[in-house]
């Protein structure tokens, strides 16, 4: 897509061998632990885990079979590599990317896509993505941030005949046998044969409420957290111009105002860092029900693509709601959902 969009050479990317990459720390336990990064660390009993590494990958081998459908991923990985990893390496890493509790978030939801990756993986890869196994990327973005990626779609868009409609509120959405007809604040009204709605579950429920009651109750039951990102800047001449990323997220947040937060993040911050200056700069932002994750997730959401189909309703869901958080997922399911309407 990058390449398509003549966006390769704004790529920017941290290899998995920069110092940023290879120091990895958690805190526990009131500490900052470095999490293991090389193979020789694997066989070393490092704090906070109670045994080396490798005892686990041997405690997979004869893991039993778990309960049929879904649960949590801390359940599926307590059960199969034991506790300390389940507490240490999959909490804090399932709260750095879904911002909740691993104890209540699908292990469907996260790791089936895992799985889908994995059986792709002979497939031949773009060139950008063999250069980045090649120089063994960790993280990547785009000069200007991911925004590049969203304008320069636009403009690739808009050249070619696409009209997008800005700050447009949707109230209503009916399913009239093969049409769609989308209702807009402004009293504008769109039909249509197909909609493509990218819309969170969450807004989306109400707008199907007269015309779908059960996809729209559906929707409804796919719960999201509320994630709070906050920049924090502190002082140069205390940390050589680092700027601070404290991202919270939970149902504990649901009802905490943006003073509470920004609080919370400078406690976090002089807790785990010792840094106890007044930041230059803080700005809070409240994602509110930004990212889903409950358990039985996937569940719902295979049963809304089924009744779209059964009914050959005129609408395909796409976006963060439905299957997997992430930026590359979104891009990928919106293929996806373009490939079925080409489809049908
Ligand atoms: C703090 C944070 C950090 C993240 N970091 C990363 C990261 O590093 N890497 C990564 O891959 N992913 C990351 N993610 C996840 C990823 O950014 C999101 O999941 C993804 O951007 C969601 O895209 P989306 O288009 O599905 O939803 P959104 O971006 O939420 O878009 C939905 C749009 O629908 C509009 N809308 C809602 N209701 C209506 C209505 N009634 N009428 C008209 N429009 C409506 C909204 O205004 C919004 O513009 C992060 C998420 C958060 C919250």
């Amino acid at each position: 897509m990058f390449v398509q969009q003549g966006l390769q050479d704004k790529v920017m990317s941290v290899s998995k061998w920069h110092p940023s990459a290879k120091n990895r720390l958690i805190y526990a336990n009131g500490e900052l632990h470095r999490l293991p990064s090389s193979i020789s660390s694997v066989f070393k009993k490092m704090q906070p885990f109670q045994k080396p590494l490798y005892y686990a990958g041997l405690r997979d081998i004869f893991a039993k079979r778990g309960p049929m459908g879904d649960e949590s991923i801390h359940s599926f990985v307590k059960r199969r590599f034991g506790p300390d990893v389940a507490e240490y390496l999959i909490d804090p890493l399932v709260r750095g990317i879904c911002a909740g509790d691993c104890r209540e978030i699908s292990v469907n939801f996260l790791l089936k896509e895992l799985k889908e990756t994995e059986m792709k993986k002979k497939k031949s890869k773009p060139e950008l993505a063999r250069k980045a196994e090649h120089e063994g990327w960790s993280v990547w973005s785009l000069q200007g941030g991911l925004e590049t990626l969203i304008d320069s779609m636009v403009d690739h868009l808009c050249n070619n005949g696409t009209e997008i409609k800005y700050d447009t509120k949707i109230t209503s959405i009916e399913l009239q046998g093969k049409k769609a007809r989308i209702k807009m604040e402004s009293g504008e009204e769109i039909e249509t044969e197909q909609l493509i709605s990218a819309i969170p579950a969450i807004s989306l429920a109400p707008l199907l409420k007269k015309s779908h009651p059960e996809v729209s109750k559906i929707l409804e039951d796919i719960k999201c957290v509320t994630v709070v990102a906050s920049d924090n800047d502190p002082p140069l001449e205390t940390f050589m111009g680092t700027s601070g990323r404290c991202i919270n997220g939970g149902y504990r947040y649901q009802s905490t105002t943006p003073i509470e937060l920004e609080e919370i993040c400078k406690f976090s911050l002089s807790k785990t860092l010792g840094i106890n200056e007044e930041p230059h700069r803080n700005s809070v932002q409240i994602l509110k029900d930004s990212i889903p994750q409950s358990v039985g997730h996937n569940g719902r959401v295979n049963t809304i693509d089924e009744i779209i189909s059964k009914e050959s309703l005129p609408i395909i869901v796409t976006g963060a709601s439905y299957k997997g958080v992430s930026v590359n997922d979104c891009v990928l399911n919106g293929i996806r959902s373009a490939e079925n309407l080409l489809a049908r």
